[in-house]
């Protein structure tokens, strides 16, 4: 079996027991992107806190936001920890946003490959909140990766490398540019690995056994 076709069974498996994720969990693009920003170092549950923080004050609005203060907005996002930091980087996305005048379809006009550099040139905003950003919000061909992705995948023996973009790389090279089964790939991974693959995985209740390298050296000898 080639690694595509091992990438792509795990797929089918992942979605025939989960059935789709429907991710982001937002309203609209905006929200995503502040939540890929605030869901750094937590759970998503503070994250929905922070989020209907700024809901009640209607505040999920590039240009109503890019107005309030730094430290008005610290103490909305609260519940999500690091919330001074998280501030900043949240203004610091805002001025590029205004860049493009806030508007989605000029943003979405302009090459993901582009894009992605310049939302790694913004402080605080690494990789997986860029690509977040990116494939969630803008609906662009860019594969999430996450700790999640590299634990579920060294335990099903993928042999995945080290380095960020080479595991991205890895993904889309196997699976092809599309945006549709990256998104709900994505989803999947980080649902198998809260309900099974967690940090000591439930491998005697998990359907990937067949398909998995970690399962196999360690309870069938
Ligand atoms: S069998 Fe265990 S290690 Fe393998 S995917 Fe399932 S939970 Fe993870």
């Amino acid at each position: 079996m080639t690694k595509r076709e091992k990438l792509l069974l795990i797929y089918e498996k992942l979605y025939d027991f989960y059935g789709p994720q429907y991710w982001w969990p937002a309203n609209n693009w905006f929200e995503v992107t502040i939540g890929a920003i605030l869901t750094q170092n937590t759970s998503w549950k503070n994250v929905e806190k922070a989020i209907n923080n700024l809901k009640s004050n209607n505040l999920i609005n590039p240009r109503k936001l890019y107005t309030i203060e730094k430290t008005e907005l610290a103490q909305m996002i609260k519940p999500c920890g690091f919330y001074n930091l998280k501030s900043e980087r949240i203004k610091n996305f805002l001025e590029w946003l205004k860049k493009y005048d806030f508007d989605e379809l000029k943003i979405k006009n302009k090459s993901y490959i582009e894009l992605r550099r310049e939302l790694l040139k913004i402080k605080g905003i690494g990789k997986e909140t860029a690509d977040s950003i990116l494939l969630y919000a803008f609906n662009f061909p860019v594969f999430v990766v996450d700790s999640y992705t590299k634990r579920l995948f060294d335990r099903l023996g993928l042999g995945l490398p080290e380095d960020y973009d080479e595991i991205q790389e890895f993904f889309e090279a196997s699976l092809g540019k599309n945006e549709k089964l990256y998104n709900e790939y994505h989803a999947l991974i980080v649902k198998h690995s809260k309900e099974f693959c967690k940090k000591k995985p439930n491998c005697f209740d998990c359907f990937l056994q067949s398909e998995c390298n970690f399962y196999k050296k360690e309870f069938r000898r």
